[in-house]
């Protein structure tokens, strides 16, 4: 996903997970505010259809999603609870009871249900309502933040940078959300450091 920063920056980060991508890049609570991307629910809908969702390769349009208040009062709930628990799974710290209820409460809910639409292409039945796109982030946060993916979950490397992400290389070495980002400010750091040396 492209992300723009409030410094004007636009990097490309990919999140690892579906989860990840709602905690980490559309806003949230404290620090994470002046992040704030979904405003109302029709930004949310926006903002899912840029993601690993895929709602588009579903043959789906952003009119086929209802979203009122009520959904995306929701979602930004568990938004809280997946950083809560990203936070903790990425710090070594267990994931508070509190967190893990809400993660738990919102991945009993109802999913979107595929069908075979008219064209013989995969589809969802319409309308899809986004408390059901919020049941498939907290069904993935309930397989991403423990074993054995957990150990995966990490924070950015960079000092002033909180984003969190599940790391799916192979050899597990990633170390910063964006080489676009704080990936290149650290060699350009490191660069420096070496030239300083007497
Ligand atoms: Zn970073």
């Amino acid at each position: 996903m492209r992300v723009r920063h409030p410094d004007g920056q636009v990097f490309s980060f990919d999140a690892g997970a579906l989860c990840l991508e709602l905690s980490s890049i559309s806003g949230g609570e404290g620090f994470r505010a002046r992040f704030e991307l979904l405003h109302s629910p029709g930004d949310f809908v926006r903002w899912a259809f840029a993601g690993r969702l895929d709602l588009a390769g579903w043959g789906l349009r952003p009119e086929d999603v209802v979203a009122t208040e009520e959904h995306l009062a929701l979602v930004k709930r568990l938004r809280e609870a997946i950083w809560a628990g990203a936070w903790a799974t990425a710090t070594g710290s267990a994931i508070a009871r509190v967190d893990a209820d809400v993660l738990n409460e919102v991945a009993g809910g109802a999913v979107p249900v595929p069908e075979i639409g008219p064209e013989l292409r995969r589809t969802w039945q319409r309308p899809v309502r986004a408390d059901q796109l919020a049941t498939l982030f907290a069904r993935d946060a309930v397989t991403t933040l423990t074993p054995p993916t957990a150990t995966r979950v990490r924070m950015c490397a960079a000092d002033n940078c909180a984003l969190i992400y599940l790391d799916t290389s192979r050899p597990g070495n990633r170390r910063w959300c964006s080489m676009e980002r704080c990936g290149n400010r650290a060699k350009v750091r490191s660069h420096r450091s070496r030239e300083d040396r007497p």
